[in-house]
């Protein structure tokens, strides 16, 4: 009888498609034309503070469908990048993100995070595009938070800080994303005005193996820098605690919830969340 049930599921990409070169130029061509044919959208991930007990801000994650196929970003960012579609493609998330962000403000005064390529931050349009999407959407700067990566120390660091400095001035905040999994120090991040660090999932996931010691570390190294610092990653309850007691209180990751479209998170609501015992692994997820 199951079968005469079923209900649509999605097709899941298959990393075989990369080494087929016929596959590959599929995707590349695909991507090209991806946003004329509306084939982007975004979702967002809360960040959540446990201590204030209050939702910091939304990251924006993009999301793109080809051909039936979810294709992840981690795949179809790099292709970006590699295509010279990157700066195009990270102008119209800059945008989408401040004008979702400013919708939300009525339900939701957090702000909006948005992931920035090393390549789009190096870009002379960088810094008109940031103003652009504050323009169009009327977002207050203040509400805006750029993801970097550690890359950015591979490139041209001046480059870099100049364009950091002038988007700090407008009032938006600067992260850098996947802390400890590049080349950085922090002794690097200090030449850049970065105002938090997000520590990469994977020193979360291995904190019952080597009991945090790279989470305390860090987070000791930012207080005594006086940068906030956010884990991510956060599936369980156990690994919830475990920051808490380490006094790390800004979080993300499935433990709260999955990225959502826009249109769920007017309705997210952190203490929902943290009294559910049914969100632990998110049932779309645990598949
Ligand atoms: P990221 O910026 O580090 O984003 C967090 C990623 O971790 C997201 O993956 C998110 O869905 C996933 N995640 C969140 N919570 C958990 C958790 O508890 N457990 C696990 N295992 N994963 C969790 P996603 O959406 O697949 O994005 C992957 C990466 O693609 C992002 O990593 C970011 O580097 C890049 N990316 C996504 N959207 C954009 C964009 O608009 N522009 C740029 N330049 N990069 C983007
Ligand atoms: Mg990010
Ligand atoms: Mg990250
Ligand atoms: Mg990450």
């Amino acid at each position: 009888e199951q079968k005469y049930n079923r209900v649509a599921t999605p097709v899941m990409f298959d990393s075989a498609i990369l080494h087929s070169l016929n596959e590959k130029e599929k995707l590349k061509i695909g991507l090209e034309q991806a946003l004329e044919k509306r084939q982007l959208r975004l979702e967002f991930q809360p960040i959540v503070d446990i201590k204030q007990q209050k939702i910091l801000s939304f990251e924006a994650l993009a999301r793109w469908k080809f051909n039936d196929i979810d294709v992840p970003p981690a795949i179809f960012i790099e292709l970006a990048e590699k295509q010279g579609l990157i700066v195009e493609i990270g102008e119209w998330v800059l945008v989408q993100a401040c004008l979702s962000a400013s919708r939300w403000q009525m339900q939701q005064n957090a702000g909006v995070s948005v992931n920035i390529s090393t390549h789009q931050l190096l870009h002379v349009n960088f810094i008109r595009s940031v103003q652009h999407a504050l323009t169009v959407s009327g977002l207050a700067p203040e509400k805006l938070n750029l993801e970097i990566t550690e890359t950015v120390f591979c490139g041209d660091i001046d480059q870099a800080r100049k364009a950091l400095q002038e988007v700090k001035t407008l009032g938006v905040t600067i992260a850098i994303d996947d802390f400890g999994t590049g080349y950085s120090s922090l002794s690097q991040i200090e030449q850049l005005p970065v105002n938090c660090i997000k520590v990469d999932r994977h020193f979360v996931s291995n904190l019952a193996a080597n009991g945090g010691v790279i989470l305390r570390a860090t987070n000791m190294m930012a207080k005594e820098m006086a940068l906030q610092i956010v884990a991510e990653g956060v599936e369980t309850e156990h690994q919830k605690q475990f920051l808490q007691n380490l006094g790390i209180h800004a979080l993300q990751g499935f433990f709260f919830s999955k990225p959502l479209p826009e249109s769920a998170v007017g309705d997210y609501a952190l203490t929902q969340t943290l009294t559910s015992s049914e969100n632990t692994v998110a049932p779309e997820l645990a598949k």
